[in-house]
């Protein structure tokens, strides 16, 4: 009898967990990427940001299974699954045959419909957008440095930032730590230090997902680092000049966007249901509805709890679905019962904001400030892979700590002043 061969699409934190725990199972493992490498996406806005490098936070996916015989890695784009024939059809014409599927392929940015706003605000998933907005970051100094009209030049040292969640509210906290703190010395003409950062949100609140007082240390925290919070404006439109909300037009040539979440297209290629946000709406054990041999794990299945709530779109969870499917694979391999339905198991949540505060929220132990920085900062080195990274991004961090200056400041990718800002 041949192997069992388990396909596995998304080489996030979904499917590596799933290819690890099948590690010795007997099975062979055909490991898909788009993208030829895993990457670290909670310390992405440090990229954007100019404290780390891209290769700080991302791995070559082929290299993590240099010594996995049983793990073959393609480079290849998923467009389609025929489950009748139990094929996965690659862009370009490839198929893989599957006996157990497993599709983790996460979750993107979404514009509620206004896909148009994206070339203006871009937001932030991939290394790429990370370079793309630290390219627009620094071009908005460069380019309000020459700048003789003063109204261009406010604009241009104005960076508004759409949606406070986490990750809006972190890379607000470090840009304005960079305008305050890294680049003042360096400019001739303008002050840096006066760089305006507004962080629009639609909602009451900042992280509307922690809890009320973590929430409201952090809007107070953001305020005392010099952040503008527009909390309760929704946003209209995005245009290169700026952003207009339901309380005004914030002229502002450089925005991000941090709001809204769109899953994967896995329930399109299944044709079964699917959420508000395309996750597809699961069975207990993390299969999609009419097919056994498919599982969906991560930020593209939609799980709900017993308490009604669904489980959040983390990190952690996702290696909690990808280690319960390599389970239920293993528990069918070896012709035992399956496990219990897949229960999530919350471990915190945690935010900062700049380099020096953060807030963790365990449950019934809520830390904030500094020491919840050195928890949120060890942490997270911890879960980097290998020990360069964990060396480079502590480096990374003690050197900003010693002498305020960011290491990673390159425009790359585009060589001229034309594009971005000004167009
Ligand atoms: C900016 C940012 C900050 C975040 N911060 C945190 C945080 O602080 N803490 C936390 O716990 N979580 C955080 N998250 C969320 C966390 O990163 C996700 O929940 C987690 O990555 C989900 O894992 P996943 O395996 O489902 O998907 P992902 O890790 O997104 O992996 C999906 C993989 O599938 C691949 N893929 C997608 N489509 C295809 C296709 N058609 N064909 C082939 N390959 C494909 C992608 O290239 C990718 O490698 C953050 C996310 C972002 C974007």
């Amino acid at each position: 009898m041949s192997e069992h061969h388990v396909v596995v699409v998304g080489g996030g934190f979904g499917g590596l967990q799933l290819a690890n725990d099948l590690k010795g199972a007997g099975v062979r493992i055909t490991l898909v990427d788009r993208r030829n490498h895993h990457l670290f996406q909670p310390l992405l806005y440090q990229v954007a940001t100019t404290i780390l490098s891209t290769s700080d936070i991302a791995w070559p996916i082929r290299h993590l299974y240099s010594d996995r015989p049983d793990v073959t890695t393609v480079l290849g784009e998923v467009v389609g699954i025929d489950t009748a024939a139990r094929e996965v059809a690659l862009r370009g014409g490839m198929t893989l045959r599957y006996d157990s599927l497993v599709l983790a392929t996460g979750a993107t940015h979404a514009y509620f419909g206004r896909d148009d706003w994206e070339p203006v605000a871009p937001g932030l998933k991939t290394l790429e957008d990370a370079t793309t907005i630290r390219r627009r970051i620094l071009l908005a100094f460069e380019r309000a440095e020459i700048e003789t009209d003063p109204a261009m030049r406010d604009a241009l040292l104005t960076f508004t930032i759409v949606g406070a969640g986490p990750t809006g509210v972190e890379l607000a906290g470090i840009i304005v730590e960079l305008a305050r703190n890294t680049l003042p010395r360096e400019f001739r003409n303008i002050d840096t230090r006066k760089t305006r950062v507004v962080l629009v949100e639609a909602g009451p609140r900042v992280l509307p997902t922690f809890a009320e007082e973590l929430s409201a240390y952090a809007g107070k925290a953001l305020g005392e680092l010099g952040v503008e919070l527009h909390t309760g404006e929704r946003v209209l439109e995005c245009t290169p000049a700026g952003v207009e909300t339901s309380n005004g037009v914030i002229p502002s040539r450089t925005i991000v966007w941090a709001a809204g979440i769109q899953a994967s297209p896995a329930a399109k290629w299944l044709d079964v249901p699917a959420d508000r946000a395309g996750r597809v709406i699961v069975e207990k054990d993390l299969t999609a509805p009419g097919f056994p041999d498919v599982f969906v794990v991560g930020d593209t299945a939609s799980v709900i709890q017993e308490s009604g709530a669904p489980v959040p779109g983390i990190a952690p969870a996702a290696k909690q679905q990808g280690a319960y499917a390599a389970k239920v694979i293993r528990a069918r391999l070896a012709a035992k019962p399956s496990p219990a339905p897949f229960r999530y198991r919350h471990q915190g949540s945690l935010a900062t904001i700049g380099q020096s505060a953060a807030i963790i929220d365990f449950g019934r132990i809520k830390l904030k400030g500094w020491i919840a920085w050195w928890i949120w900062g060890i942490a997270h080195i911890y879960f980097l892979i290998g020990t360069r990274s964990r060396f480079a991004v502590a480096w990374s961090w003690l050197w900003i700590y010693l002498s305020g200056q960011h290491s990673a400041r390159l425009i790359t990718q585009k060589e001229t002043m034309r594009d971005d800002n000004r167009t």
